[in-house]
């Protein structure tokens, strides 16, 4: 059974380990927050039952469970055939990750990231084995989406591309290819464009968010609206994101207005706390944040 090293047990990194667990790979799920690993396990189990009770998993959900290992420590890098880095979006910290983990995995294990924003050449720099490193990039909730982006940075190795899209195939996901690096890759690029300019029209009274979100799912044919999107992926998490644009040079891509960060300094996280754009009841339904047809915002 090959097996496969998760960094990060937070949103993304707890789907990305539940997938692999679902397809059969060992997984040692690390984070440095006892508290991230607890939710994370929990949720998996939570996810699993659901899955298994709709008859969309191959084996029962136990099983899946047992082959996750909560770990505090990135030591089982020596051991992997794989890993992914789904730490925050601080480009500082994921170079130290990845310093790290070139140091402590086999030489010939793929390096990726699941980073939203930063070039794949730029993490790679911080390894001696560029041409190892690869973008996994990963859409949430990881267990329900059906995509991962794969992206070459400017040393990788074909062959470590092709082993990116068809270990992401081995997951259940449909791979596409990104051929050349840059920030915030083709997803991002193409979404984020869209949320930043929604957060001015909505921070400016054009529209409101929920009007948005409306506008979107009937007008477009989107699954969910801009902010409910962002309600789900976390705020605290966009709001690095925001800023990791800005640091790489795409101002044209953000939005003027920093609501998101004030946001998140009010408490307002998203779907994870009960608050973002919307409000959440205990049972996760979505409610408008203030009754009547004023704005969230
Ligand atoms: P998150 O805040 O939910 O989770 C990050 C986790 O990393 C936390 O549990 C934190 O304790 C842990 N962590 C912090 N420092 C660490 C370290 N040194 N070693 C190991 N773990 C550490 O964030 P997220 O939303 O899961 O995002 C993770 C990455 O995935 C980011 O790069 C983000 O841009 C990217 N991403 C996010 C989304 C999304 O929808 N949220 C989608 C695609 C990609």
């Amino acid at each position: 059974m090959e097996s496969v090293l998760v960094i990060g047990a937070g949103f993304m990194g707890s789907g990305i380990g539940q997938v692999c667990a679902q397809a059969g790979y060992r997984v040692h799920l690390m984070d440095v927050k006892p508290t991230a690993l607890e939710k994370a396990m929990s949720e998996i189990k939570w996810s699993l039952g659901k899955l298994g009770s709709k008859g969309l998993l191959k084996d029962p959900p136990q099983t899946i469970l047992e082959r996750i290992t909560p770990e505090q420590d990135i030591n089982s890098a020596v051991k992997v055939e794989w890993v992914i880095e789904a730490a925050p979006e601080i480009e500082d910290l994921k170079r130290e990750i990845f310093q790290e983990l070139d140091r402590l995995a086999p030489p010939e294990t793929p390096l990726a990231t699941n980073t939203s924003t930063i070039p794949i050449t730029r993490i790679a720099q911080a390894t001696q084995r560029p041409e190892r490193v690869l973008g996994l990039h990963f859409f949430g909730p990881v267990p329900l989406m059906g995509l991962v982006e794969v992206i070459k940075g400017e040393k990788t190795l074909p062959e470590v591309f092709e082993r990116g899209v068809a270990f992401g195939q081995s997951l259940g996901k449909t791979a596409v290819r990104v051929q050349r690096d840059l920030p915030c890759f083709v997803m991002n690029r193409i979404f984020f464009a869209a949320f930043w300019e929604a957060v001015d029209l909505v921070a400016e009274g054009v529209a409101s968010l929920e009007d948005v979100d409306i506008g979107m799912r009937l007008g477009y044919g989107w699954n969910a609206g801009p902010f409910e999107i962002a309600d789900n992926a976390g705020l605290d998490t966009y709001a690095l994101i925001r800023r990791s644009m800005r640091a790489m040079g795409e101002e044209g891509l953000v939005s003027r207005s920093d609501l998101v960060e004030r946001m998140v300094k009010e408490g307002r996280l998203g779907r994870k706390v009960g608050k973002g754009f919307y409000r959440y009841t205990p049972e996760g339904k979505r409610l408008p944040w203030v009754s009547g047809d004023q704005s969230a915002v």
